[in-house]
Formats: structure tokens, C-alpha cells, sequence
């Protein structure tokens, strides 16, 4: 954390305490939690007798607004564990957060006013040091107590905190930006996906228009890993104990997979990955060092078992389509596997125009499966693959897992927020649970090496940041509707239904809009749905077989209907 960063975690932290005066100022019987500083803001969590509307808010900032303009000072005091549990009688939430600490240690607590807080610090000198009007309140939502949902629900209270109110005010177009751009919004206003609590939590599903988008996005990646050696493979969406027994599954990852299912005195489980199926296809024959590579893909279906609390529209789902495959390789040939595979997943992102992408290595944690010097030969070409590329990364040294070291690559988005997306992970575990093996030149039998590898990471998730990356305009080749005819009366319907007609016969996406709106209802509409292309027909343009073209950018021009083919298949062809 530098100095600035510093200062405003602070400053932030004081703020925490300024907002739990304020709310005890509207609820003296409120409970209190805990108010931590995070990125851009702070929080705090409370226990109050009536849940908080958003009105509350503007009524808590005044209190802490005065609270700042009075200028009380934070006075640091030790105390003792016995004192400290009988100033905090009425706190049970501080109650259980002191009787946690080791017995005899020394707590601290800061006065601010009339507010005490058991807190370690450190925070502002005085309350007269936070910019009144560098701050906001900004929304409310439900936390468990410690993260626990057998714990109660408590009312968290965010706020946004700077040194000034101009920061503040970026800040505040910033979140509006994300805000516009969140694709739970954009989702319903474009028609793209759903999810229904009654068929259950965290299942997408995918309405025509972004089922459409979804295909496109498929039939692209499809052909790419073709062009680029891979094979396609389907497996089944259940397996039988034995093969999560044999793969380890039901030891170590039975927390994140439905539970089983009986029949025919089997218990049969949904696949949380496609791994053990694609080992499967493997050992079904023998294989020769001549046969390797294999690269074997599949947009597999699979179900995990997330916590309620953590689903987040199609970020975190429970059940998703990973763009997977496995590499199945020879030592010598691992070098070249992982140079391209990195090079095909960078490609893949920025055909999506991600440009901006990052590279995480993570090492052999302590706890590992695995020669050692098979640990090292796989790091040394991860490092390599990434250096060549010239990507910046990181190394996360110990932070990967126990079955083998991996790259992780995250894009920036046209927000500047972070996503991982992309992951390339080596397996030393289930080649020797499978007992995988292949016969070498000198006639013996060796392990190969195995890769995991995902693109998009799900398409639900890559499809979530899609959406909010492009802010729901997607590029023309992707848009589920590339052209909108609109007839400027009804009498030229025909025309525009022929030129409907021409346009699909060359593969645009072309529709047209003959309901009773006013034409610049209409094309409101047509530029809130983000269609690429408004194509207006009056007298004129029926005569002059040509169109009126109004992009969704807001720009104008006109075509003959032949320019205006070309002009849109170039586009789509551009993939820009
Ligand atoms: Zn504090
Ligand atoms: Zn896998």
C-alpha cells in the first residue's frame, strides 16, 4: 500500500466510525459489528430494530456531517479484557469479538465523541480532518455475521470516501457508469438471460437473443480449435462413484458437487468438471509417444454447489458451460503445448477486444502431488510461454494447487475493473489416479503430461462480462439484430420487408419494425435494444431503392440497398 493509498484507508476506517455514531444517534439500541475501509469506501454492519431505507441514508449523513464539522478528536485508550467486556455489555457482536482474542491480551478502544469503538486504529487525529463533502452514502444490503449463514442476517451500510468533493464526484459517474453497465440490467432490458428462483438458484437461462450471441460466440471458438489442432468431445453430464472415487473428487471437492444420486444400486453424481470423462476417452486405448499430442475439447456443461450467498447474476452461477479442454502430452512436446496454448488464449481474448491482459503464475504450494523436478519443468515453461508472449505477470510463489502449478490470465475491461478469465493448469494428480500412460520411443511406458486448460473460464460468466464490457452494444458481428427496417409510413411496409428479405438472404440479421410507434419512438427503442444499424425507408428511398441509415452511435448517411449489404458484411467480417 503506498502513502496515499494509506491516508485514505484511514481516513476511509475514521469514517466507518463516524457513520456507526450517526446510526446510533437514529437507533440508540442499535447493535454494532464491525466497519472495515475497503477499495474506495468503508462499510459497517448493523443489528438495528427496522430495516434501513434508502431515505435513512441522507438522514445518517447529516449526523455525520455535523459529527465532522464539531471536530472531536479519536482518543486511543488500553484496557483490559475484563474491562472491555463490561464496557461492551450491551454489544453482544463486540461481546463475541473480544471473548475471540487470547485471554490477558491487551485491547485498545477509540473515543470519538460519544462514540467508543473496540478498534486497533489507526484512524484520522480528529473528525474535523474528513471532508464533509467528500463523502456518500451509497447503499444498504443483508450480511451474515461473520460470513456465516447459520449466523444472523445483519444491515450493511456502504460508503464512498475521498479527500475532496471533486474525487468524490468521479467517483460518483464511475459507479453511475457501472451501474448503467451491469448486466443483470442489461440482461432484462435487452432480453438476454434470466434466472428463476423457483427453478432454482444460480441456473441461466438464455433467451433467444443472447442464445443467439451465445451461438455465435460457440461457432467462432468451435472453428478456431479446429483451425488450431484441438478435437471436439461430448461426455456424459453424471458419473458413478468410481469415477469421482478414482479421480479424488469425492475427497477433496464433495463440498461443491450436488449430491448423489441412487439408481441401480449406484450412486450416480452430476459432473462439477469434465476432467475424469475426458481421461476416460483416454484410457479407452493404448497410445504411442507418435499418437501425442491430443487436445481434446468440450463445452461442458457442469454443476457445483455454490453458496446462496455468494451467486451474482452470471458471474457466479451454479450451473455453467466451461469452455474446456485437456492437453495430453509427451515431456518433450510440453514446451511447445503450453507456448501455443497461451498464444491461442490470448488470441481468443483479444478477438473479444480485450486488450489489455495480465498474467498470473502460481508455484508449488507446499502440499503437493508430483515428482518435484516434473513441478519445476512445468513452471519453467509457464514462466517461459509468459515471458515470450511479453505479458506482464505476477508470481504467486506457493499459491498453486496441490496438483500442479498454473497460469491465470486477467483482462481489463473498458471500466478499468480486473477479470480472470482465462486459466492454463497443469495436472500431476489424475494421470496417476487413471494410472495414464503412454509408450516412448524407447519402448517403455511413462506418464504423460496433463493440461487443463478454459478460455472464457464458462460462457455464462465470459457472456456476463461481454455484456458489461461492451455496455450492451455488442459489436456488429455478435449483435443479435444487426439492422432495424423502419418504414417512415405504412404503406411502405412492403418495401421494407423486401429489403428485409435481401439483407437476410446475405446473412445480416435484419428485422423490421412495422408497429404503430412514431418513428422516433421507434427508433428510441432501436437504440435502447443497441441495434448496430437503424435503416429509415420513406418515398424517396423506395424510389431510389436505398436506405436512410441512423447507427445506434447517432450517425447518419445514405446507401443503396446493395452499399448498405456490403457496408454491414464488412463489418460482421471485421469482427470489430
Ligand atoms: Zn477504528
Ligand atoms: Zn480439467
Amino acid at each position: 500500500m503506498g502513502i496515499g493509498e494509506e491516508k485514505l484507508a484511514r481516513m476511509r476506517h475514521s469514517m466507518a466510525h463516524v457513520m456507526a455514531s450517526g446510526v446510533l444517534t437514529m437507533f440508540p439500541d442499535a447493535k454494532i459489528a464491525i466497519g472495515p475501509a475497503i477499495e474506495n469506501g468503508f462499510y459497517y454492519d448493523f443489528d438495528l430494530p427496522r430495516r434501513l431505507k434508502p431515505e435513512d441514508l441522507q438522514v445518517i449523513e447529516g449526523h455525520m456531517t455535523q459529527l465532522i464539522e464539531e471536530d472531536y478528536p479519536f482518543e486511543r485508550e488500553s484496557i483490559s479484557r475484563a474491562d472491555a467486556l463490561r464496557l461492551f455489555r450491551n454489544q453482544p457482536y463486540k461481546i463475541e469479538l473480544i471473548k475471540d482474542l487470547p485471554e490477558g491480551e491487551e485491547l485498545s478502544i477509540y473515543r470519538m465523541g460519544s462514540f467508543t469503538d473496540l478498534c486497533r486504529g489507526p484512524h484520522v487525529q480528529s473528525t474535523g480532518k474528513l471532508c464533509p463533502q467528500g463523502f456518500k452514502l451509497i447503499s444498504i444490503a443483508g450480511a451474515y455475521w461473520r460470513g456465516s449463514e447459520r449466523r444472523p442476517m445483519l444491515q450493511r451500510v456502504y460508503g464512498t470516501a475521498w479527500h475532496d468533493s471533486k474525487a468524490l464526484r468521479m467517483h460518483l459517474a464511475y459507479l453511475e457508469e457501472i451501474e448503467k453497465r451491469d448486466h443483470r440490467r442489461l440482461g432484462r432490458e435487452l432480453d438476454l438471460f434470466s434466472l428463476h428462483e423457483q427453478v432454482g438458484a444460480g441456473l441461466v437461462h438464455w433467451h433467444p437473443k443472447g442464445a443467439r450471441i451465445r451461438v455465435l460466440v460457440e461457432d467462432f471458438w468451435r472453428a478456431e480449435h479446429y483451425r488450431n489442432g484441438y478435437e471436439m468431445v461430448f461426455t456424459p453430464h453424471v458419473g458413478k462413484s468410481w469415477l469421482w472415487e478414482t479421480s479424488g473428487h469425492l475427497d477433496f471437492y464433495a463440498e461443491s458437487m450436488y449430491p448423489s444420486i441412487q439408481m441401480d444400486r449406484s450412486d450416480y453424481y452430476i459432473k462439477p468438471m469434465n476432467c475424469p470423462f475426458h481421461v476416460m476417452i483416454y484410457n479407452s486405448g493404448k497410445h504411442s509417444y507418435r499418437d501425442l499430442p491430443y487436445r481434446w475439447a468440450e463445452l461442458g456443461t457442469v454443476y457445483r454447489y455454490e453458496r446462496s450467498g455468494t451467486l451474482h447474476g452470471l458471474l457466479r452461477v451454479r450451473g455453467f458451460t466451461q469452455d474446456d479442454a485437456h492437453l495430453i502430452c509427451t515431456p518433450n512436446q510440453m514446451q511447445g503445448e503450453i507456448r501455443e496454448v497461451l498464444r491461442f488464449s490470448l488470441y481468443m481474448l483479444r478477438s473479444f477486444g480485450f486488450r489489455e491482459i495480465a498474467a498470473y503464475l502460481s508455484t508449488m504450494p507446499e502440499k503437493a502431488v508430483g515428482e518435484p523436478k516434473r513441478w519445476e519443468a512445468a513452471q519453467n515453461s509457464l514462466r517461459e510461454a509468459v515471458e515470450s508472449e511479453k505479458l506482464e505477470y505476477e508470481v504467486d510463489e506457493g499459491g498453486g494447487a496441490f496438483y500442479g502449478p498454473k497460469i491465470d490470465l486477467k483482462v481489463r475491461d473498458a471500466l478499468g475493473r480486473i477479470w480472470q478469465l482465462s486459466t492454463i493448469q497443469f495436472d500431476f494428480n489424475l494421470p496417476d489416479r487413471f494410472d495414464m500412460v503412454f509408450t516412448d520411443s524407447d519402448g517403455v511406458e511413462k506418464r504423460p503430461y496433463m493440461i487443463h486448460r478454459a478460455l472464457f473460464g464458462s460462457m455464462e460468466r465470459f457472456f456476463g462480462v461481454m455484456i458489461e464490457n461492451y455496455g450492451g452494444a455488442f459489436p456488429v458481428w455478435l449483435s443479435p439484430v444487426q439492422a432495424v427496417l423502419i418504414p417512415v409510413a405504412l404503406n411502405l411496409g412492403d418495401y421494407a420487408g423486401e429489403v428485409v428479405r435481401e439483407m437476410r438472404r446475405k446473412d445480416i440479421r435484419a428485422e423490421a419494425d412495422l408497429g404503430n410507434e412514431r418513428l422516433n419512438a421507434k427508433i428510441r427503442n432501436h437504440q435502447i435494444q443497441k441495434v448496430p444499424y437503424m435503416l429509415i425507408v420513406g418515398e424517396r428511398e423506395r424510389e431510389n431503392r436505398s436506405v436512410s441509415i441512423r447507427t445506434r452511435e447517432g450517425e447518419k448517411s445514405s446507401l443503396s440497398i446493395d452499399e448498405a449489404v456490403e457496408m454491414i458484411q464488412k463489418k460482421i467480417s471485421a469482427k470489430e
